[in-house]
Order: C-alpha cells, then sequence, then structure tokens
C-alpha cells in the first residue's frame, strides 16, 4: 500500500517522523477508512520503526479487522489522546526531532497539541505535497476500484433516463437514483450529491438539484458518481426530453466532438493544458468558447477532485496510471447547459475511460 515509499521519503528527506491526520490520506497507507468525527484519527510513520494507527477505543477493533496489519492503539475518551501518541512515539523511535506534517489538513489546534509533547522538536515540513505525487500515478488495484464505481455510475444514467417525465422534479429524479444504487447495487455513499438540472438550470454548472419540473423539449443534464472500495466515480451526460431545437443540438454536437477528440488525444507525452486546448479550441472554432467556464477536468482517485488537474497554465505531462475526468461543457445562460463527462485512466498509448454510457444525443420519448 505504498507505506514503504513514505518511509523511504521519510529517509531520504531527512525527517523522523510522519503524523498523517487526514483520514482519507491514512485509509490511502492503511485500507482503514473511518470518519472520527471530532476525534484523534491518526497514522504516525517513522524512518525506522513500525508504524502505528491511533485511534479512539471504539474503533480500535474494526482497525484491526480492516486490511491494516500493522499496530492499532486506541484511546478512552477520558484520556489525553496526546499524551498516548507521545509516549508511543517514545517507545518506538530513538530519534523524532524532525516531524513531516500533512499541513494542508492538520488543524491549528492539534498541531499545537503535538508540539506541546514534544518542544525541542521541528514541525515545519510538509509531507503533502510527496503524498499528492504518490498519489497521482494509481496503482492495478486502484483502477479495479475506480472501474467498479464506474459501472455504478454507468448504472445511475439508466435509471435517471428512465425516470424522466413531464413535471418530475430534478429533486425526485436525483432521489430515485440514489435510492436505486443503495437498493440494487448496495452503494452507501455517493461521490458527491447528485446533480440533475433540466432546462435552463443546466447553464449553472454546480446547481441543485432543485424542485424545478421538467418540460418537454429540455435538455436534461446529469453529473453523478458513487465511492467503491473507497474510490470515486464522477460522470455526466446530457440526453434531450423530447425534440431538441436546431440550436439545442448544435451545442450538444459541439461540446461532443469536443470531449471526442480530448479522450483521443489523452495519452503520454500531452500535458494537461494542451489537453485542455484540444477541446476548448473546438469549442471556441464553433463559436461557444466564453461558455466553456471551468479546466476540461480533474484528478480522481480516493477523491472526488484531486491531481492532476487539466487546465491551462499547468504543463504537468500525463504519465501511463493518471487518472482524471474528461469534461467539457458549454452552459449559455436562460437558454440550456450541455456537459459530457468520463474518468479514466492512461495507459501506455491512450485513455481508458471508466463509464461507458452512449454518447450520441439520446432523445428521450415525451411521458406524461
Ligand atoms: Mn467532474
Amino acid at each position: 500500500m505504498n507505506l514503504d515509499k513514505l518511509q523511504q521519503w521519510l529517509q531520504d528527506s531527512g525527517n523522523d517522523v510522519a503524523f498523517i491526520s487526514n483520514p482519507i490520506t491514512i485509509s490511502y497507507f492503511t485500507g482503514y477508512s473511518m470518519d472520527p468525527h471530532e476525534r484523534i484519527f491518526a497514522l504516525v510513520v517513522f524512518k525506522d520503526a513500525e508504524p502505528f494507527v491511533f485511534c479512539p477505543a471504539l474503533n480500535v477493533e474494526e482497525a484491526k479487522d480492516s486490511e491494516w496489519d500493522g499496530d492499532v492503539i486506541g484511546y478512552l475518551d477520558s484520556e489525553d489522546p496526546w499524551g498516548i501518541i507521545a509516549d508511543n512515539v517514545r517507545k518506538r523511535a530513538k530519534e523524532h526531532h524532525n516531524w513531516a506534517i500533512e499541513k494542508d489538513d492538520l488543524s491549528v489546534a492539534h498541531y499545537q497539541r503535538l508540539r506541546g509533547e514534544f518542544a525541542n522538536s521541528s514541525f515545519t515540513n510538509d509531507v503533502s505535497p510527496f503524498i499528492e505525487k504518490l498519489r497521482l500515478y494509481k496503482t492495478p488495484e486502484e483502477i479495479k476500484k475506480l472501474q467498479g464505481a464506474g459501472a455504478e455510475a454507468d448504472f445511475a444514467f439508466k435509471i435517471g433516463f428512465d425516470a424522466i417525465r413531464t413535471g418530475v422534479t430534478e429533486r425526485s429524479i436525483a432521489g430515485q437514483i440514489d435510492y436505486q444504487l443503495k437498493i440494487q447495487k448496495g452503494v452507501m455513499h455517493e461521490s458527491f450529491e447528485t446533480i440533475v438540472q433540466a432546462g435552463k438550470n443546466a447553464a449553472n454548472p454546480h446547481l441543485g438539484p432543485t424542485m424545478n419540473q421538467v418540460q418537454p423539449n429540455e435538455l436534461v443534464l446529469f453529473d453523478l458518481g458513487t465511492m467503491h472500495d473507497g474510490y470515486a466515480s464522477d460522470s455526466s451526460r446530457t440526453v434531450a426530453y423530447g425534440t431538441p431545437s436546431d440550436k439545442q443540438r448544435e451545442i450538444y454536437e459541439v461540446d461532443r466532438e469536443a470531449q471526442q477528440a480530448a479522450i483521443e488525444a489523452a495519452k503520454p507525452g500531452i500535458t494537461a493544458e494542451e489537453l485542455d486546448s484540444v477541446a476548448r479550441d473546438i469549442i471556441t472554432k464553433a463559436g461557444y468558447g466564453e461558455y466553456f467556464i471551468h479546466r476540461l477536468g480533474h484528478g480522481i482517485g480516493k477523491n472526488v477532485h484531486e491531481y492532476p488537474s487539466i487546465v491551462q497554465g499547468n504543463d504537468l505531462v500525463l504519465e501511463e496510471g493518471m487518472c482524471f475526468s474528461i469534461e467539457p461543457g458549454i452552459y449559455i445562460p436562460g437558454f440550456a447547459g450541455v456537459r459530457i463527462e468520463d474518468c479514466g485512466v492512461v495507459t501506455k498509448d491512450g485513455f481508458k475511460p471508466f463509464t461507458h454510457t452512449d454518447k450520441d444525443l439520446k432523445i428521450l420519448p415525451l411521458k406524461d
């Protein structure tokens, strides 16, 4: 689970201890996933001693039953967690001078408690950039989980398309999707709130779902995803309910062409910003550049948004194993919005999507 890489990094970077506090990062390294709420949950890793997971006593048994087979140390609500962490660090490691922390996660209050236990130690080093880089490259096991999440998103689209009828609210369609995911697929969590937008609501990319009712001859935009074994899916489709107008059809086809071109261009060697340009140039040439108001895509993994960012200004060269979304959109205020999105993985010579729902413009018959 890449913990050896973190230990190697500690040695190479002159650090003695890594204090991992972000539950997603802990799950990445240990396979044990938990929401600690306000309690203390940490993974403590040493350059040359056995790591341990630190968690509330009420979670110790499930941590031991998880994929994590290292030590688990618990604390009662009535005990001082920081004192117990400090005792265990001193017991294990002779050297605990240089600590690396997750600066984008550890709260100031927790940082001060930790420092209070080790007054002569340094806590200036940030382990976050190393972890971000490590997480850029997905292992075959991670890719399998991302594909599993993608299959659930494909299922969700079927439920959603089938739920469209005149007068149904966006919120009702979203609710039907979430319910069927739970009862038919055993999905515990969506990776974000299911988005369903009809007509002009779809011109606001992150709005809703609202109580707006679907009307005949509108475009309906879906953006949804699930968590599957700790990995996220994220996919968008736009369908026509009834007969699309020429203009609705045109923005759909331009977006479709841009998305397809970017999928075909995604391969090792192209940079993130070059890939963004592939889609953006097509939309701009068609006259809709000003309506494509976000980056082409974002990385995906344990988080629904992570690195790499597929955006102008990012000259990162894409490589095999990187996973991200390709999601051009066209949003015309007061009229309609279109987005088509697939996440996938860069392969040796191309890009393999995790979702497979058809992308020819789907025209759904009117239903009462
Ligand atoms: Mn997305």
